[in-house]
């Protein structure tokens, strides 16, 4: 597997200092092969491992992590950011009801899945109408019928006995019975052919333009994989779509697919099946589906494990000399850049026990603000950060022309420090954090 063959890879990396260029090519290579061998296209994989290399080799070396861990850190990053960061929710229509259309092969799971989709709406307080609109095979109506009678939904159906109704008169029915019946949410289930064929799409593309879907989700069983990518580029130019719903997660497959499509089609995942049941479904979550295609989620919780440990020994190793009275400005910008690696500024205050006092004056410092102060700490000389005491009225002159700012922030930022190292003594003192006692974990 692509875990078994990354593992491998990168215990050669292991116990070296920094990713050296050599390394990254190397180990570029094998995540290659272990890409295709999870079912990712080729053209997918040439485009990821190039972002995967151009940031390994930008990236600082990290303290907190090895190589091995690092270049692991930074491909399942660039997946996630792949398979699209946040989730996408459903679009739903400002004028009820909203459509959504169906679209996909034969077998892939949209009769199943519009049972499973009504459900999950049906329980956010919607009511939803599915809409039979596959009449090429005899049974797929009924199918239709029985799935919406467990998730408790009305369907909607040409009358039996007609011969082939056609779909797209259906459908357009179905949409008017929508209104009539006060449904919210139409579900619109189209027919597949086992193979991409242009009758098939053109049935949808006449569907689509008999009820102007608000969403039109491709259905894709995760285990065609590098089938996936010419399945979803013949739906998108056939029919268009705005999602994609990945189905039969429950089987082996490692998820290439859900890699190729939404690179290729740059349509967002928004649910994924995974069993025959109306309850194996679930809001897509890239950062799920990234573990599963790396097959590492205990390794990427190992290094999260990392990252935070190192941070908190650098708050610890500071708030030791917190209250000793020795913060010195170095110190604080140390400080600084730790946090702002990790996030937002307000999560230095978890790590300094008894800093909540601190509150409103850390919730003032945005980014930016943090950009100008980095940037006038930076101007100061080692002994100016060492010793701020020293910094009188024409070494705030040099530091403000150096990092271009006013002598007035410069006064303020060394006034600051000073107010918060005393409170910050002060603090220390009351909750014992102070001098070689800070060491507790
Ligand atoms: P359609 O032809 O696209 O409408 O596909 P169907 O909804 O009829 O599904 C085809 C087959 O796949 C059926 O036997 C479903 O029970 C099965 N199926 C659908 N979704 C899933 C899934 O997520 N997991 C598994 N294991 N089977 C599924
Ligand atoms: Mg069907």
């Amino acid at each position: 597997t692509l875990s078994d063959r990354l593992t491998s890879v990168l215990q050669n990396l292991r116990g070296k200092g920094k990713l050296t260029d050599a390394d990254i090519d190397a180990t570029a290579r094998e995540i290659r092969i272990a890409l295709l061998e999870a079912d990712v296209a080729l053209p997918v994989v040439r485009e990821f491992i190039a972002h995967v290399k151009e940031r390994a080799k930008g990236a600082e070396v990290s303290e907190a992590l090895n190589p091995a861990q690092q270049v692991i850190k930074i491909v399942n990053e660039e997946l996630i950011g792949i398979l699209g960061g946040e989730t996408r929710r459903l679009s739903l229509a400002k004028n009820p009801p909203t459509v959504i259309m169906l679209a996909g092969l034969q077998g892939s799971g949209k009769t199943t899945l519009a049972g499973k989709l009504a459900l999950f709406l049906k329980k956010q307080g919607h009511a939803p109408l599915l809409v039979a609109c596959d009449l090429q095979r005899p049974n797929a109506v009924t199918q239709l019928q029985v799935v919406g009678e467990r998730a408790g939904v009305q369907t909607f159906a040409p009358e039996p006995g007609n011969g082939v109704g056609d779909p797209v008169d259906v459908a357009r029915r179905g949409i008017d019975e929508a209104k009539h019946a006060q449904h919210d949410i139409v579900i619109v289930d189209t027919a597949g052919r086992l193979g991409v064929d242009e009758e098939l799409m053109k049935q949808a593309a006449d569907i689509r333009d008999a009820v102007q879907p608000d969403e039109i989700l491709f259905v894709v069983d995760a285990m065609i994989g590098q089938d996936a990518v010419t399945t979803a580029e013949a739906f998108r130019d056939g029919v268009g779509f705005t999602g994609v719903v990945l189905t039969k997660l429950d089987g082996d497959a490692r998820g290439g697919a859900a890699l190729s499509v939404r690179q290729v089609t740059g349509q967002p995942i928004l649910f994924a099946s995974n069993g025959e049941k109306l309850e194996d479904f679930d809001t897509f979550h890239p950062d799920r589906m990234a573990s599963r295609i790396l097959g590492m989620g205990d390794l990427l919780t190992l290094i999260e494990q990392a990252e935070q440990a190192f941070d908190q020994e650098q708050a610890e190793k500071a708030a030791a000399k917190l209250g000793t009275g020795q913060l010195t400005l170095e110190d604080f910008l140390e400080q600084m850049l730790a946090v702002r690696k990790m996030g937002p500024i307000g999560n230095l205050l978890g790590m300094l026990p008894g800093a909540g006092q601190m509150k409103d004056q850390l919730a003032q410092v945005d980014d930016k603000h943090l950009d100008r102060l980095q940037a006038i700490i930076r101007g100061m000389t080692p002994a100016e950060r060492a010793d701020p005491k020293m910094i009188n009225g024409s070494r705030r002159q040099r530091i403000a022309q150096g990092s271009g700012v006013t002598v007035r922030e410069v006064n303020d930022l060394v006034n600051r420090f000073f107010e918060a190292r005393k409170m910050m003594q002060q603090m220390a003192g009351r909750f014992g954090f102070g001098g070689g006692s800070a060491t507790k974990r």
